[in-house]
Protein backbone atom coordinates (compact mmCIF):
# COMPACT_ATOMS: atom_id res chain seq x y z
CA UNK A 1 0.00 0.00 0.00
CA UNK A 2 1.67 3.03 -0.97
CA UNK A 3 2.26 6.26 1.12
CA UNK A 4 0.40 8.88 0.07
CA UNK A 5 1.46 12.71 0.53
CA UNK A 6 -0.05 14.75 2.85
CA UNK A 7 -1.99 12.02 4.41
CA UNK A 8 -4.49 12.38 7.28
CA UNK A 9 -2.71 11.00 9.64
CA UNK A 10 0.44 12.48 9.10
CA UNK A 11 3.06 12.13 11.51
CA UNK A 12 0.68 10.70 14.01
CA UNK A 13 2.11 7.88 16.19
CA UNK A 14 -0.59 4.70 16.39
CA UNK A 15 0.07 1.48 17.81
CA UNK A 16 -1.83 -1.31 16.61
CA UNK A 17 -1.67 -4.59 18.31
CA UNK A 18 -1.60 -8.27 16.92
CA UNK A 19 -0.52 -6.15 13.54
CA UNK A 20 1.98 -8.97 12.86
CA UNK A 21 -0.47 -10.55 10.58
CA UNK A 22 -4.22 -10.58 9.81
CA UNK A 23 -7.04 -7.50 10.02
CA UNK A 24 -3.81 -5.96 12.33
CA UNK A 25 -1.27 -5.67 9.66
CA UNK A 26 -4.12 -4.29 6.86
CA UNK A 27 -5.26 -1.59 9.84
CA UNK A 28 -1.40 -0.34 10.56
CA UNK A 29 -0.63 -0.59 6.67
CA UNK A 30 -3.40 1.70 5.69
CA UNK A 31 -2.66 4.51 8.68
CA UNK A 32 0.89 4.15 7.37
CA UNK A 33 -0.18 4.96 4.56
CA UNK A 34 -1.75 7.95 5.00
CA UNK A 35 1.48 9.41 7.07
CA UNK A 36 1.05 7.79 10.43
CA UNK A 37 3.98 6.34 12.04
CA UNK A 38 2.91 2.24 12.73
CA UNK A 39 3.77 0.73 16.06
CA UNK A 40 4.04 -2.75 14.88
CA UNK A 41 3.20 -5.18 17.86
CA UNK A 42 2.71 -8.65 18.75
CA UNK A 43 4.49 -11.82 19.51
CA UNK A 44 5.96 -13.37 16.29
CA UNK A 45 8.98 -11.21 15.65
CA UNK A 46 9.61 -12.63 12.08
CA UNK A 47 5.81 -11.82 11.08
CA UNK A 48 6.34 -8.23 12.57
CA UNK A 49 9.37 -7.22 11.03
CA UNK A 50 7.96 -8.69 8.00
CA UNK A 51 5.01 -5.77 8.01
CA UNK A 52 6.96 -2.88 9.36
CA UNK A 53 9.79 -3.43 6.31
CA UNK A 54 6.94 -3.76 3.85
CA UNK A 55 5.36 -0.30 5.12
CA UNK A 56 8.75 1.38 5.00
CA UNK A 57 9.23 -0.09 1.40
CA UNK A 58 5.82 1.41 0.50
CA UNK A 59 7.40 4.90 1.87
CA UNK A 60 5.59 4.94 5.49
CA UNK A 61 7.04 4.63 8.60
CA UNK A 62 6.92 1.50 11.05
CA UNK A 63 8.86 -0.16 13.30
CA UNK A 64 8.12 -3.60 15.27
CA UNK A 65 8.28 -4.11 18.99
CA UNK A 66 7.67 -7.53 20.68
CA UNK A 67 4.65 -6.75 22.39
CA UNK A 68 2.67 -9.67 24.51
CA UNK A 69 -0.54 -7.79 25.35
CA UNK A 70 -1.53 -9.86 28.63
CA UNK A 71 1.86 -8.96 30.06
CA UNK A 72 1.56 -5.75 31.80
CA UNK A 73 5.18 -4.76 32.11
CA UNK A 74 5.98 -5.48 28.37
CA UNK A 75 3.01 -2.89 27.33
CA UNK A 76 4.45 -0.32 29.76
CA UNK A 77 7.35 -0.29 28.59
CA UNK A 78 6.66 -0.67 24.69
CA UNK A 79 4.45 1.91 25.43
CA UNK A 80 6.91 4.32 27.48
CA UNK A 81 9.42 3.32 24.68
CA UNK A 82 6.90 4.69 21.89
CA UNK A 83 6.47 8.01 24.12
CA UNK A 84 9.75 8.31 24.54
CA UNK A 85 11.16 8.17 20.65
CA UNK A 86 8.23 10.03 19.39
CA UNK A 87 7.38 12.26 22.27
CA UNK A 88 3.35 11.75 21.05
CA UNK A 89 0.99 9.01 21.26
CA UNK A 90 -1.94 9.70 18.83
CA UNK A 91 -3.93 6.31 18.01
CA UNK A 92 -4.63 3.10 20.10
CA UNK A 93 -6.07 -0.23 17.92
CA UNK A 94 -6.51 -2.55 20.15
CA UNK A 95 -6.88 -5.57 18.09
CA UNK A 96 -4.84 -8.48 19.13
CA UNK A 97 -7.52 -11.15 20.08
CA UNK A 98 -8.00 -14.67 19.91
CA UNK A 99 -11.24 -16.98 19.56
CA UNK A 100 -10.51 -19.33 21.93
CA UNK A 101 -12.43 -22.99 21.49
CA UNK A 102 -15.59 -23.51 19.89
CA UNK A 103 -17.76 -25.68 22.02
CA UNK A 104 -20.67 -25.30 24.48
CA UNK A 105 -20.52 -23.34 27.77
CA UNK A 106 -20.84 -26.13 29.84
CA UNK A 107 -17.88 -27.87 28.14
CA UNK A 108 -15.42 -24.81 28.82
CA UNK A 109 -12.93 -25.36 31.82
CA UNK A 110 -12.27 -22.02 33.86
CA UNK A 111 -8.61 -22.16 32.44
CA UNK A 112 -9.85 -21.76 28.96
CA UNK A 113 -12.57 -19.07 29.64
CA UNK A 114 -9.88 -17.27 31.16
CA UNK A 115 -7.47 -17.40 28.66
CA UNK A 116 -9.82 -15.74 25.99
CA UNK A 117 -10.56 -13.03 28.66
CA UNK A 118 -6.89 -12.62 29.78
CA UNK A 119 -5.97 -11.50 26.19
CA UNK A 120 -9.38 -10.11 24.47
CA UNK A 121 -10.31 -8.20 27.82
CA UNK A 122 -7.07 -7.59 30.14
CA UNK A 123 -4.59 -7.02 27.28
CA UNK A 124 -7.07 -4.34 25.61
CA UNK A 125 -7.37 -2.57 29.11
CA UNK A 126 -3.47 -2.92 29.92
CA UNK A 127 -3.02 -1.07 26.93
CA UNK A 128 -5.41 1.33 26.94
CA UNK A 129 -4.46 2.16 30.82
CA UNK A 130 -0.79 2.65 29.74
CA UNK A 131 -1.58 4.65 26.32
CA UNK A 132 -4.30 7.12 28.05
CA UNK A 133 -2.02 9.14 30.53
CA UNK A 134 0.45 9.66 27.43
CA UNK A 135 -2.65 11.00 25.14
CA UNK A 136 -3.76 13.55 27.96
CA UNK A 137 -0.07 14.73 28.20
CA UNK A 138 -0.37 15.17 24.21
CA UNK A 139 -3.88 16.65 24.26
CA UNK A 140 -5.83 13.88 22.85
CA UNK A 141 -6.17 10.69 21.11
CA UNK A 142 -8.19 8.30 19.68
CA UNK A 143 -8.73 4.44 20.71
CA UNK A 144 -10.11 1.92 18.93
CA UNK A 145 -11.26 -1.76 20.03
CA UNK A 146 -12.02 -4.27 17.39
CA UNK A 147 -15.16 -6.18 18.61
CA UNK A 148 -16.83 -8.42 16.71
CA UNK A 149 -20.56 -8.99 15.47
CA UNK A 150 -20.12 -11.77 18.50
CA UNK A 151 -20.28 -8.54 20.27
CA UNK A 152 -23.62 -7.81 19.39
CA UNK A 153 -25.67 -10.98 18.43
CA UNK A 154 -25.47 -14.58 19.51
CA UNK A 155 -24.51 -17.94 18.31
CA UNK A 156 -23.54 -21.80 18.47
CA UNK A 157 -19.79 -20.92 18.33
CA UNK A 158 -17.38 -20.19 20.86
CA UNK A 159 -19.28 -18.56 23.93
CA UNK A 160 -16.37 -17.10 25.93
CA UNK A 161 -15.33 -14.95 22.51
CA UNK A 162 -18.96 -13.74 22.26
CA UNK A 163 -18.22 -12.53 26.02
CA UNK A 164 -15.52 -10.91 25.74
CA UNK A 165 -16.26 -9.11 22.29
CA UNK A 166 -19.71 -7.57 23.46
CA UNK A 167 -17.10 -6.27 27.22
CA UNK A 168 -14.78 -5.05 24.10
CA UNK A 169 -17.71 -2.83 23.15
CA UNK A 170 -19.35 -1.39 26.07
CA UNK A 171 -15.87 -0.94 26.82
CA UNK A 172 -15.66 1.58 23.90
CA UNK A 173 -18.61 3.56 25.31
CA UNK A 174 -17.54 3.75 28.96
CA UNK A 175 -14.24 5.06 28.05
CA UNK A 176 -16.11 7.71 25.22
CA UNK A 177 -18.00 8.82 28.49
CA UNK A 178 -14.91 8.95 30.59
CA UNK A 179 -12.15 10.43 28.12
CA UNK A 180 -14.52 13.19 26.05
CA UNK A 181 -12.65 15.95 28.28
CA UNK A 182 -9.61 15.21 27.49
CA UNK A 183 -9.96 15.09 23.93
CA UNK A 184 -9.78 11.07 23.56
CA UNK A 185 -12.60 9.63 21.20
CA UNK A 186 -12.85 5.98 21.98
CA UNK A 187 -15.20 3.83 19.31
CA UNK A 188 -15.35 -0.04 18.55
CA UNK A 189 -15.31 -1.94 15.31
CA UNK A 190 -17.53 -5.28 14.67
CA UNK A 191 -16.26 -7.11 11.60
CA UNK A 192 -18.19 -9.63 10.12
CA UNK A 193 -16.59 -12.98 9.13
CA UNK A 194 -12.86 -11.86 7.73
CA UNK A 195 -10.42 -14.14 6.20
CA UNK A 196 -7.79 -14.24 8.55
CA UNK A 197 -5.67 -17.12 10.26
CA UNK A 198 -7.87 -16.64 12.70
CA UNK A 199 -10.76 -17.86 10.86
CA UNK A 200 -9.38 -20.52 8.61
CA UNK A 201 -8.39 -22.03 12.54
CA UNK A 202 -11.97 -21.94 12.94
CA UNK A 203 -13.18 -23.78 9.79
CA UNK A 204 -10.29 -26.00 10.30
CA UNK A 205 -11.62 -27.06 13.78
CA UNK A 206 -14.91 -27.54 12.81
CA UNK A 207 -14.41 -29.30 9.69
CA UNK A 208 -12.78 -31.70 11.93
CA UNK A 209 -15.75 -31.59 14.38
CA UNK A 210 -18.18 -32.48 11.78
CA UNK A 211 -16.72 -33.82 9.06
CA UNK A 212 -17.69 -31.38 6.46
CA UNK A 213 -15.35 -30.22 3.87
CA UNK A 214 -13.72 -26.78 4.59
CA UNK A 215 -14.88 -25.64 1.15
CA UNK A 216 -18.16 -26.10 1.98
CA UNK A 217 -17.83 -24.19 5.27
CA UNK A 218 -16.64 -21.58 3.58
CA UNK A 219 -19.43 -21.32 1.33
CA UNK A 220 -21.95 -21.60 4.05
CA UNK A 221 -20.03 -18.40 5.37
CA UNK A 222 -19.73 -16.81 2.33
CA UNK A 223 -24.09 -17.34 2.12
CA UNK A 224 -24.59 -15.68 5.93
CA UNK A 225 -23.33 -12.39 4.62
CA UNK A 226 -26.15 -10.33 2.44
CA UNK A 227 -23.48 -9.43 0.54
CA UNK A 228 -22.30 -12.86 -0.89
CA UNK A 229 -19.11 -13.44 0.95
CA UNK A 230 -16.92 -12.92 3.58
CA UNK A 231 -14.75 -9.72 4.34
CA UNK A 232 -10.68 -8.99 3.20
CA UNK A 233 -8.82 -7.13 6.54
CA UNK A 234 -8.78 -3.65 4.21
CA UNK A 235 -12.55 -3.78 4.69
CA UNK A 236 -11.84 -3.37 8.14
CA UNK A 237 -8.58 -1.11 8.00
CA UNK A 238 -10.59 1.42 5.70
CA UNK A 239 -13.44 1.68 8.52
CA UNK A 240 -10.57 2.56 11.70
CA UNK A 241 -9.17 4.34 9.25
CA UNK A 242 -12.35 6.87 8.87
CA UNK A 243 -12.71 6.75 13.09
CA UNK A 244 -9.12 7.61 13.65
CA UNK A 245 -9.50 10.90 11.34
CA UNK A 246 -9.89 14.06 11.80
CA UNK A 247 -13.21 13.61 9.66
CA UNK A 248 -14.72 11.67 12.96
CA UNK A 249 -14.14 14.41 15.10
CA UNK A 250 -17.86 14.33 16.58
CA UNK A 251 -17.87 10.53 16.72
CA UNK A 252 -17.30 9.38 20.13
CA UNK A 253 -18.41 6.11 21.48
CA UNK A 254 -20.07 4.66 18.60
CA UNK A 255 -19.87 0.94 17.36
CA UNK A 256 -19.25 0.38 13.17
CA UNK A 257 -20.12 -2.68 12.18
CA UNK A 258 -18.83 -3.84 8.39
CA UNK A 259 -20.22 -7.23 7.92
CA UNK A 260 -21.52 -7.42 4.51
CA UNK A 261 -24.47 -6.75 6.24
CA UNK A 262 -24.04 -10.34 8.60
CA UNK A 263 -26.31 -8.37 11.43
CA UNK A 264 -29.13 -6.78 9.24
CA UNK A 265 -30.76 -9.88 8.95
P1 LIG B 1 -5.50 -13.45 13.64
O1 LIG B 1 -5.36 -13.60 12.19
O2 LIG B 1 -5.47 -14.66 14.49
O3 LIG B 1 -4.45 -12.38 14.19
C1 LIG B 1 -4.43 -12.09 15.57
C2 LIG B 1 -3.34 -11.09 15.89
O4 LIG B 1 -3.34 -10.93 17.33
C3 LIG B 1 -1.98 -11.55 15.48
O5 LIG B 1 -1.22 -10.45 15.03
C4 LIG B 1 -1.40 -12.12 16.77
O6 LIG B 1 0.00 -11.93 16.76
C5 LIG B 1 -2.05 -11.21 17.80
N1 LIG B 1 -2.12 -11.78 19.15
C6 LIG B 1 -2.75 -12.90 19.57
N2 LIG B 1 -2.55 -13.08 20.89
C7 LIG B 1 -1.78 -12.03 21.30
C8 LIG B 1 -1.23 -11.63 22.55
N3 LIG B 1 -1.40 -12.34 23.67
N4 LIG B 1 -0.51 -10.49 22.60
C9 LIG B 1 -0.30 -9.75 21.49
N5 LIG B 1 -0.78 -10.08 20.28
C10 LIG B 1 -1.51 -11.20 20.20
O7 LIG B 1 -6.89 -12.71 13.96
P2 LIG B 1 -7.71 -11.65 13.10
O8 LIG B 1 -8.78 -12.37 12.41
O9 LIG B 1 -6.80 -10.76 12.34
O10 LIG B 1 -8.40 -10.85 14.29
C11 LIG B 1 -7.96 -9.60 14.74
C12 LIG B 1 -9.05 -9.02 15.64
O11 LIG B 1 -10.25 -8.90 14.90
C13 LIG B 1 -9.37 -9.90 16.86
O12 LIG B 1 -9.59 -9.07 17.97
C14 LIG B 1 -10.64 -10.59 16.44
O13 LIG B 1 -11.45 -10.93 17.55
C15 LIG B 1 -11.31 -9.54 15.60
N6 LIG B 1 -12.28 -10.07 14.65
C16 LIG B 1 -11.90 -10.92 13.65
C17 LIG B 1 -12.86 -11.40 12.77
C18 LIG B 1 -12.51 -12.32 11.64
O14 LIG B 1 -13.45 -12.84 11.01
N7 LIG B 1 -11.26 -12.55 11.31
C19 LIG B 1 -14.20 -11.04 12.92
C20 LIG B 1 -14.55 -10.20 13.96
C21 LIG B 1 -13.58 -9.71 14.80
P3 LIG B 1 1.10 -12.88 17.41
O15 LIG B 1 0.65 -14.30 17.21
O16 LIG B 1 2.33 -12.50 16.65
O17 LIG B 1 1.17 -12.46 18.85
Amino acid sequence: MERKDDGRLEGRTAIVTGSTYGIGEAIAKVLSSEGAISIITGRTEKEGERVAEEIKTAGGSAEYHHLNVTDEEEVAEVTRAVYEKYGRIDILVNNAGIGGPSKPTHEYTREEWERVFDVNVTGAFLCSKNVIPYMKKGGGGNIVYISSIYGIVGSQDNPAYHATKAANRIMAKTGANIYAKDKIRVNSVHPGFIWTPLVEDFLKDQSEKLGVAIEDLRSELDAAHPIGHIGEPEDIAYGVLYLVSDEAKFVTGTELIIDGGYTSR
